[in-house]
């Protein structure tokens, strides 16, 4: 098979949602000169998209039809994040709790992960010149980029993460905080494993790491990786 990520270091980062790998996975892109790809951006998307087409994600001549149609850019600087759909900014509606709750529905579809992994994400990746790429979801070291420089299981306690989810929601209610999170993590887990390692893959536990020690250990691993490898060359340790 052609190489889909054009040569490029690839840090492949699954974990759980309130585990920090999205903010993790852009400052790690952002110290070491990598784009960053969040999948689960495309997921809500496509499923902000899909509702408001009243698209049912178990009738499958209609998700195909739906899927034919469904015209995702974002871009893979980790500064500029952005997500659109026909053109039409969602950067923010993606987050809105409604699309969280119902995202389960159409990621759990076999044929809504076959176009994101095959059609969209190698799109997305092709169409920035950056010498790596942290790539972060669920199913990226296992099925998206199983052969990733750098593979990485980055999980936290149920506690943290619903701890680190409401600060991001401004929410005070802990417990539903706790409850929506294992539910999507219950719904997400019966497709895709990003619970337990598969060989090869790191685990960081960054349930006692602040949000800096968290990049640093990302990024000693990518050092490690590229100490073994003249090809894995970092762009912040070229020589000048
Ligand atoms: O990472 P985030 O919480 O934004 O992901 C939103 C949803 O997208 C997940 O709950 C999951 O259903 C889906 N997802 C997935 N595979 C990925 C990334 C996200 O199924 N690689």
């Amino acid at each position: 098979m052609a190489d889909r990520f054009l040569g490029r270091i690839v840090v492949a980062i699954d974990g759980p949602a309130g585990s920090g790998k999205s903010s993790v996975s852009k400052e790690v892109a952002r110290r070491l000169g990598f784009g960053s790809l969040d999948t689960g951006a495309a997921y809500r998307a496509l499923t902000l998209a899909g509702d408001r087409a009243k698209i049912d994600p178990q009738d499958p001549p209609a998700l195909a039809d739906f899927l034919n149609s469904f015209d995702y850019s974002t871009v893979t600087d980790p500064d500029q994040f952005r997500a659109s759909v026909s053109g039409i900014d969602v950067t923010d509606a993606i987050r809105d709790p409604e699309v969280t709750a119902r995202v389960s529905a159409f990621s759990s579809q076999p044929a809504v992960r076959h176009f994101l992994n095959d059609v969209v994400f190698p799109r997305v990746i092709s169409a920035y010149p950056h010498p790596g790429i942290t790539i972060e979801g669920r199913d990226i070291t296992t099925i998206v980029a199983p052969d990733a420089a750098v593979r990485i299981l980055l999980t936290a306690s149920p506690e943290v993460r619903a701890r680190r989810r409401g600060l991001e929601l401004g929410s005070p209610d802990h417990g539903a905080v706790a409850a929506a999170l294992s539910t999507r993590d219950a719904l997400d887990a019966a497709v895709v494993d990003f619970i337990h390692p598969a060989p090869g893959v790191h685990v960081i536990d960054t349930s006692h790491l602040d949000f800096d020690e968290s990049v640093r250990a990302v990024i000693d691993l990518v050092e490690a990786y590229s100490a073994t490898t003249a090809t894995g060359r970092l762009t912040h340790d070229s020589p000048s």
